[in-house]
């Protein structure tokens, strides 16, 4: 009977799982199924193309990360400029938020190379600062910073001015399937602690209902050592 139940669990969360990739590309799919039609009708302009291929991105970035989810597969590393990754985020956020104003403010004076696989560590930014985005459905200013700590250590502040969090839900967060959104998955979190976990970093979330969430993300800059073995 324990066995039994093991493997419902286990379908339970193969089903929440599935419906967790269908709800991700869901966006980028309608998106470009639109453009099709726009292009299709003779109202073409070359700028669709461009949006078609940022969304196929986005599809791509996706479907790695669910991968990399489900099976131990070494990413691709290499050292990319931390900063770089953030502004590409911002870029093909910018298109998304209506009514949010999206603040970057990098303090470090000198390259922050990051050892690290650039797709994931895009997708994790995409995750905190949507999370950041939907946590003021009114609009709200959102303050990314990049920091550096100490010798060896970059450190990314998110601040929104969102709706906050009770000291009862932020135990809660990283949960697998723990949600508050109608539409959420709760697998956000659970992907970005993961790709945190990979590449050697720990994050913290500071929050305050009805004021805002901070989280911080920090990286050890250089983990090639231990990342290879
Ligand atoms: P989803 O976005 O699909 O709900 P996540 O794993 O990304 O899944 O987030 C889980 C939950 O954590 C959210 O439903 C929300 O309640 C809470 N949360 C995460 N980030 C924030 C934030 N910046 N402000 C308020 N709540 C947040």
């Amino acid at each position: 009977a324990e066995e039994f139940l093991r493997k419902m669990d286990k379908l339970a969360a193969i089903g929440h799982l599935a419906a967790g990739v269908a709800h991700e590309i869901r966006n980028p799919v309608t998106s470009i199924k639109g453009f099709v039609q726009l292009l299709k009708q003779d109202q073409g302009k070359q700028e669709y193309f461009d949006i078609m291929l940022a969304e196929f991105k986005q599809l791509e970035n996706i479907l790695r990360e669910f991968v990399s989810l489900t099976q131990q597969r070494p990413g691709y590393f290499e050292f990319v400029d931390i900063r770089s990754i953030i502004h590409e985020v911002l870029d093909s956020m910018q298109e998304k938020v209506v009514r949010h104003i999206l603040r970057l403010n990098v303090a470090a004076s000198s390259e922050l190379k990051l050892w690290c696989d650039p797709g994931q560590i895009r997708q994790l930014f995409i995750h905190l600062l949507s999370n950041a985005v939907e946590a003021m459905p009114d609009g709200g200013t959102v303050w990314i910073e990049v920091l550096q700590e100490g010798e060896d250590e970059v450190k990314i502040r998110i601040v929104d001015e969102g709706c906050g969090m009770s000291e009862q839900r932020l135990k809660r967060l990283g949960e697998p399937f723990y949600s508050t959104k109608e539409k959420g998955t709760g697998l956000g979190l659970m992907i970005s602690y993961k790709i945190i976990q990979y590449h050697h970093g720990y994050v913290h979330f500071s929050s305050e209902p009805h004021k805002g969430t901070t989280v911080e993300v920090v990286f050890p800059i250089n983990n090639k050592v231990r990342s290879s073995t």
